[in-house]
């Protein structure tokens, strides 16, 4: 039973984080807890997140960094405003059911600035903590932001493709490399589907409910709105990013550089948009 959840888990975490993970089941007392890391850190060089019953309907995690994490401190100290950005607005997007404590520190501008560093979330559910039902929500409500944010301060990389042929970059607009990099991220993908679901934005499909298991493949697209060529705002992840069906964003981005908007999109399909 609690192996077939740690495949789950693991599983969940890195598609989520876009790193490798490690799961186990910590003894503690009498009750177990339940021990989540980054493979190549383990626990003792970086962030862990623990999973721990309480009392009869509650979970507790609560995210720490290992006693020689002076290595990955560092890193994330030089973490780019955008990554910093987007890590924040992972943890945000965490329910609002969940009790978040930042342990002095508040949620719109925490930083990991010490080793001391403590997120904490604590959750009521009405079956009791060691049901399946319930561990599987917390890691996929809690634990997997918690981890994506973590990966995007330490700065994991994500393995991309060449791009196919070279693109000017044009006045005022963002690059069209830094673009692909933002869709292209796992962990923008997880706080678009976070927040937006799995639908795409123009005709509706959810590949998910139509494909089944082969479904996970809703598209991250990145809004440029033309008022940005006038005034270039600063990246938003929560607000740029819409999940798209992969016919939709290919055919968003066949105008070059500067792709349709959605609304565009709509008015040029033959069929209605709503
Ligand atoms: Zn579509
Ligand atoms: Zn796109």
């Amino acid at each position: 039973m609690i192996g077939a959840k740690e495949a789950l888990i693991k599983k969940e975490l890195e598609v989520g984080t876009g790193a490798q993970i490690g799961v186990a089941v910590a003894a503690k007392g009498r009750r177990s807890s339940m021990k989540i890391w980054f493979s190549d850190l383990d626990q003792r060089h970086g962030p862990v997140a623990e999973l721990s019953p309480v009392g009869l309907f509650s979970h507790r995690v609560e995210l720490t960094f290992g006693q020689f994490s002076g290595d990955v401190l560092a890193q994330i100290k030089a973490a780019e405003e955008e990554d910093v950005g987007l890590a924040r607005a992972l943890v945000a997007s965490i329910s609002r059911n969940v009790t978040m404590d930042f342990h002095g520190q508040s949620a719109a501008d925490w930083i990991v600035s010490s080793g001391a560093f403590k997120l904490s979330a604590s959750v009521r559910y009405e079956t009791k903590p060691d049901d399946d039902v319930s561990i599987a929500s917390t890691c996929r409500e809690i634990i997997v932001p918690m981890m994506a944010a973590m990966a995007e301060l330490i700065g994991y990389d994500v393995i991309e493709p060449q791009p196919e042929e070279a693109e000017p970059a044009f006045e005022g607009a963002v690059s069209q490399h830094l673009v692909q990099k933002r869709e292209r991220n796992p962990r923008n993908r997880l706080l678009c589907i976070r927040l937006h679901g799995e639908k795409c934005t123009v005709c509706h499909l959810e590949p998910v409910k139509v494909y089944g298991s082969a479904g996970g493949i809703i598209e991250v697209h990145h809004l440029e709105p033309l008022a940005q060529l006038q005034q270039p705002r600063p990246y938003d992840p929560a607000e740029d990013l819409v999940p798209l069906c992969p016919n939709c964003h290919r055919a968003i981005h066949t105008r070059r550089p500067l792709p349709y908007s959605i609304a565009e999109l709509c008015s040029l399909r033959t069929l209605a948009c709503d």
